[in-house]
């Protein structure tokens, strides 16, 4: 009997840049699984009739992108546990003829962390930059992995404070201006804002005072070292780029839609990076 094609897609406006594609078609190619998986540019107002129709037009479930995270999940029948604390949904799939939605991004996270910096398993104290969509998924994680001190630092300090309060109790809100000392005492650095995103520049953070056991992670991957990597890998510190978070956050989704786990690997890694070299 012939093998069922399985669609699945990632939807987003826009969604030419999404490397997703390069990920999962890898994967079905490596697995030899009969399948496909398809970028669909949908503007908001049509999101909901797209969430309504995806199974009619093909699809067994797909990921969800900017701006419509919110969106899907509110709209989704049920969530897991990172989606609801997160607020965020960006993987889709259906079940019993429901549409279920989960939040992979807080995974993801920790996937890459465990993959490239084991040690920060030990570590107790974390400072986390930003406290955008990002930044929620990175607190929840932290948070959900025992991490016993989590410091969030942004520069709309606002928004850092009414994040840490959505995570109550545990993670608190510092001023951007006590990073020097707060560094002093962080054995995990994240940084989870746009900055050095691109050929965006910022204010350069000093990591003098930073121990030399600790971790810095970026999750972003465009450039893969940004300028927050390259001062920290100048001073010896360890450091893990944003690249493994967006391969890791992929793997619950492929096993849902097309039914087998894929695993993250080198070769996927530089496929992706040549993609991103490509500038496609
Ligand atoms: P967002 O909701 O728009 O939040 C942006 C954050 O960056 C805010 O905290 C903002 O601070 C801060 N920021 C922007 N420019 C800044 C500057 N010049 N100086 C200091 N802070 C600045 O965006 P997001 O969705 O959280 O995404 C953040 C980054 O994460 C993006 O680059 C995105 O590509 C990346 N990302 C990567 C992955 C992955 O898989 N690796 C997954 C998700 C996102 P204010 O609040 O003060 O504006």
């Amino acid at each position: 009997m012939a093998e069922t094609t399985r669609r699945a897609f990632v939807c987003g406006h826009p969604v030419a840049h999404s490397r997703s594609p390069v990920i999962h078609n890898y994967w079905l190619r490596q697995l030899g699984l009969a399948g496909s998986y398809e970028k669909i540019d949908v503007p908001p107002d049509e999101f909901g009739s797209f969430l309504r129709d995806f199974q009619r037009m093909g699809f067994v479930g797909g990921n969800v992108t900017l701006p419509h995270k919110a969106a899907a999940f509110a709209l989704a029948s049920e969530t897991d546990e990172a989606a609801r604390l997160i607020g965020a949904v960006n993987t889709l799939w259906v079940e019993s003829g429901k549409i279920r939605g989960a939040n992979t991004d807080a995974p993801g996270f920790l996937a890459n962390l465990d993959d490239r910096a084991p040690q920060w398993r030990r570590a107790r104290a974390a400072t986390v930059l930003g406290a955008g969509g990002a930044a929620r998924a990175v607190v929840y994680a932290l948070k959900a992995s025992g991490m016993e001190t989590v410091r969030i630092v942004n520069r709309t300090a606002a928004k850092a404070a009414e994040l840490a309060e959505g995570f109550a109790p545990g993670p608190i809100a510092r001023e951007w201006n006590t990073l020097p000392s707060l560094l002093r005492e962080t054995d995990l650095l994240v940084n989870a804002t746009s900055l050095g995103m691109g050929t965006g520049s910022g204010p350069e953070i000093d990591l003098a005072a930073m121990p030399a056991h600790a971790v810095v992670a970026d999750i972003v991957y465009i450039p893969l070292e940004t300028p927050l990597l390259r001062n920290a890998r100048a001073r010896g510190l360890t450091t893990v780029d944003g690249l493994g978070m967006l391969l890791h956050q992929a793997v619950p989704g492929f096993a849902r839609w097309f039914g087998k786990r894929p695993q993250v690997t080198e070769e996927l890694r530089q496929l992706v990076i040549a993609d991103l070299g490509a500038g496609k």
